[in-house]
């Protein structure tokens, strides 16, 4: 048996759950879970603001493990390795995108918390090839966040081939934006921060911002019309989009990884006469999360983490529902 949390209804705390995952496919390699990250999307499927969370829910979708078992057909993977697992548990690998190399855009990707028992729990399951090699010079215990929030942030750079000349802003510096600002300053970039609070312009300089603009200041953000080659949203609200869409060179892009459920409200002359782009994209593949991984581990990237036991997980969760972690929460055992 495994020995879980799960929620039960929308909203509901974590509660202990015991459940049996059956035999090994052969695919499938099973994880002993040292830590687990907790991210946004977590506690949006716990309420099921998106509609499709299926109860009992056992939420964690960046697992750092051990491996306990693989499967007969598994070849890649060995017991004892450590890996971690991110949004995705599996992939159809037959797809066009999964041939392509583009696994998180699969069709038919399974979700690791959506029909799927996730990485609060002792153990998880998943299918090898979405399970990743964690590289030496990882700290394990802040490594979790990178399997979501990391990739999440980190996959743009690859996707639109940033360029250390480019000049990049990242809108919100919280779970995602502060290791949107590592990787950006590592990559070369000139790095900005939009923020609204002095607290944070500070700790986004320390992370890796050059510059910061306020970004409840109209004419601060007025000011920078035209600077940015790529701007990155990390937010979850509502903003004057058309501002910041200003802030963007001839052929910029405004490119959202926050899941913001309001529609947006853009200038299309702006798109036109700028030549400018809006795009969106989900994590990474498993091949991008892999270049994360050294890109990080060289560069000695790690995210800012507050701890919590496993036994402590619904004052974990209330943390993260306060808005005030600091930046990112890892379950530890
Ligand atoms: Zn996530
Ligand atoms: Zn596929």
């Amino acid at each position: 048996m495994i020995k879980a949390y799960a929620t039960f209804e929308p909203g509901g705390k974590l509660k202990p759950f015991e459940y049996d995952p059956g035999e090994l496919n052969p695919l499938d390699v099973e994880i002993d879970v040292r830590y687990c990250g907790i991210c946004h999307s977590d506690v949006s499927v716990i309420d099921n603001e998106w509609g499709m969370t299926q109860y009992p829910v056992v939420p964690g979708h960046e697992v750092v493990g051990t491996i306990a078992k693989v499967g007969s057909s598994v070849k890649h993977l060995q017991v004892g390795q450590t890996v971690g697992l991110g949004w995705h548990s599996g992939y159809c690998d037959e797809c066009a995108n999964c041939r392509a190399g583009d696994h998180n855009l699969c069709p038919d990707g399974q979700a690791t918390i959506i029909g799927h028992h996730g990485g609060f729990a002792d153990k998880v399951r998943a299918a090898a090839n979405s399970v990743i090699l964690i590289p030496k010079g990882i700290d394990l215990e802040s490594a979790g966040p990178l399997f979501c929030g990391g990739i999440t942030v980190f996959n743009p750079l690859v996707q639109f081939d940033v360029r250390p000349t480019d000049k990049v802003a990242v809108i919100g510096i919280g779970g995602l934006g502060h290791m949107a600002l590592n990787f950006l300053n590592a990559w070369g970039c000139e790095v900005t921060a939009f923020t609204s609070s002095e607290h944070k312009r500070k700790e986004a300089l320390e992370l890796g911002a050059h510059h910061t603009l306020n970004s409840r200041d109209q004419k601060e953000i007025e000011g920078a019309a035209g600077h940015f080659d790529l701007i990155i949203s990390t937010v979850n609200v509502k903003l004057d989009w058309n501002l910041y869409l200003n802030t963007l060179k001839a052929k910029g892009r405004l490119h959202f990884v926050g899941a913001t459920l309001d529609p947006l409200d853009l200038s299309v002359f702006s798109l036109i006469t700028g030549q400018r782009s809006v795009s969106g994209s989900p994590v990474g593949s498993p091949s991008t999360i892999e270049k994360m991984l050294e890109f990080a581990s060289l560069h000695k990237i790690r995210p800012v983490i507050e701890k919590f036991n496993f036994d402590d997980i619904n004052a974990a969760i209330e943390r993260l529902r306060s808005g005030k972690a600091h930046y990112r929460i890892v379950l530890c055992r």
